[in-house]
């Protein structure tokens, strides 16, 4: 029988090594450990091997459709389909980097929201009757975050396509290279990536309604990984349970959902339910 398929971006260290660990643990078939760095893959690999855990590998920087495409070509040459695809690889500048605003705005979206939209559209075509994809947002991208009313009914439009919501990702990015952007967007070009993230993460979910595919955005909680400097309580497999609840146990019904850390589906416009 073809086996199952699973696969984590930016999986060499952080939730998303942990997510790897959790699938290899309780999914039913083969899990892809992916990352920019082989030699970071290599090292990862190695550490879930001594745990008796025995992930594949593969070379995957996400804003490379290079890259992409070639992870694409050796799945659907070796098995054709993906069952699960967890998009999880992200940066966040510390906040006190030094890099400018407009160069923070610019990368940040690159990584977090469009790598996103030019992967998936590369890898969705893989995905069979029954895949989940699991896009790690944040609590930062819940709508709240957003000052502007206005900015927050476009992201809402139930009719929003992806090419729109991107174009509003670049208003953002034109906003910070003018320095005008924090009275509509607010200060942290985080916070934007992670709402377009979640936003998309229901555009494309309408996309697939007419497949059993579900798309689902999470925030993992506050974890303490070297994107917190340190500093979140929770451990990264503490941080990997709501990606794998997503990814494995929701029931079909949770379709381009917003879920939290403690599995609750949570309103992405409503109000902000406190952190945990
Ligand atoms: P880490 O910084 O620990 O890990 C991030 C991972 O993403 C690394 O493996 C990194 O690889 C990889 N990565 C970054 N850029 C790329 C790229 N271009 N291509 C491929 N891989 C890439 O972060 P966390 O584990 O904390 O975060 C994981 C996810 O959880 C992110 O989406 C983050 O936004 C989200 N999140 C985290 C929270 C937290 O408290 N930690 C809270 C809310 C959300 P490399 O080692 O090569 O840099």
């Amino acid at each position: 029988m073809s086996p199952k398929i699973a696969v984590v971006t930016g999986a060499n260290k952080g939730i998303g090594f942990a997510i790897v660990r959790g699938l290899c643990k309780r999914f039913d078939g083969v899990v892809y450990l992916t990352s920019r760095d082989e030699k970071r893959g290599a090292e990862a690999i190695a550490a879930l091997q001594k745990e008796g855990l025995n992930p594949k590998y593969h070379q995957l920087e996400v804003t490379d459709s290079k890259s992409v495409t070639t992870f694409r070509d050796y799945i659907k040459e070796k098995y054709g389909y993906i069952d699960i695809l967890v998009n999880n690889a992200a940066i966040a500048f510390k906040s006190n980097a030094p890099d400018p605003v407009a160069v923070q705005a610019e990368e940040t979206l690159r990584v977090n929201y469009f790598s996103v939209v030019s992967s998936c559209e590369i890898l969705f075509p893989l995905l069979r009757n029954g895949a989940r994809v699991v896009n790690v947002s944040s609590l930062c991208g819940h709508l709240s975050f957003i000052p502007s009313e206005k900015l927050r009914q476009r992201f809402q439009d139930p009719n929003l396509s992806i090419p729109e919501l991107s174009d509003l990702m670049c208003q953002y990015v034109e906003a910070a290279k003018q320095g005008t952007h924090a009275a509509e967007w607010g200060n942290s070009s985080y916070n934007v990536s992670k709402v377009g993230l979640t936003a998309l993460t229901k555009i494309q979910q309408r996309l697939l309604n007419d497949k059993d595919i579900k798309v689902n955005a999470v925030h993992p909680g506050y974890v303490d990984t070297d994107m917190t400097s340190h500093s979140g309580p929770l451990t990264i497999d503490e941080g990997a349970q709501a990606p794998l609840f997503l990814a494995l146990d929701a029931a079909d019904s949770v379709r381009g959902e917003y879920v939290w850390c403690d599995k609750r589906i949570v309103s992405w416009s409503g109000p902000k339910p406190g952190d945990i």
